[in-house]
């Protein structure tokens, strides 16, 4: 498999389809998830063409688990939560269904809504509002 160009992620990292960035450096970028498994869920990824763990580089891959670091501590502050759990799926028989590598990051634990991997499409308001909480909780 090669990479896709088009691929979803490959669009918003360009500016050419929409979503609710909340932190974006050099190397990576973090957005809502629009289908979220929980409130809060975060997706980090890296600005080069990687499909999977094993398309990744050591730079992007430590480049990207920073901001999950990053973005994980804002996002357990922003949703009181007591743990983070982040995860990544390579490969479609892992359950990846978009082919640009990223990572998972949710808020978990007693008192915040958990639920599993692929939830339902998210009010875009809901969204934004999630989106300003995490922005507010990295500054
Ligand atoms: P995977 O199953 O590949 O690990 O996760 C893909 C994630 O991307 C899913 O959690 C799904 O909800 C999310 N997703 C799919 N399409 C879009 C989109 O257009 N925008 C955003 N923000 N997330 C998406």
């Amino acid at each position: 498999m090669s990479y896709d160009p088009d691929n979803i992620f490959a669009k918003i990292l360009r500016g050419e389809a929409p979503a609710h960035r909340v932190f974006e450096d050099e190397q990576t970028l973090a957005f809502m998830d629009v289908m979220p498994a929980a409130p809060g869920h975060t997706l980090v990824i890296p600005k080069i063409e990687a499909i999977d763990l094993f398309d990744m580089t050591d730079e992007a891959l430590a480049a990207t688990w920073s901001t999950v670091r990053r973005v994980g501590a804002a996002v357990k502050k922003a949703f009181g939560a007591e743990g983070i759990r982040t995860f990544q799926l390579s490969g479609a028989a892992a359950g990846q269904t978009v082919f640009h590598y990223h990572a998972h990051v949710l808020p978990w634990g007693e008192g915040v809504q958990n639920a599993s991997h692929g939830g339902q499409m998210a009010d875009p308001d809901v969204l934004s509002h999630h989106a300003k909480q995490i922005i507010a909780a990295l500054t």
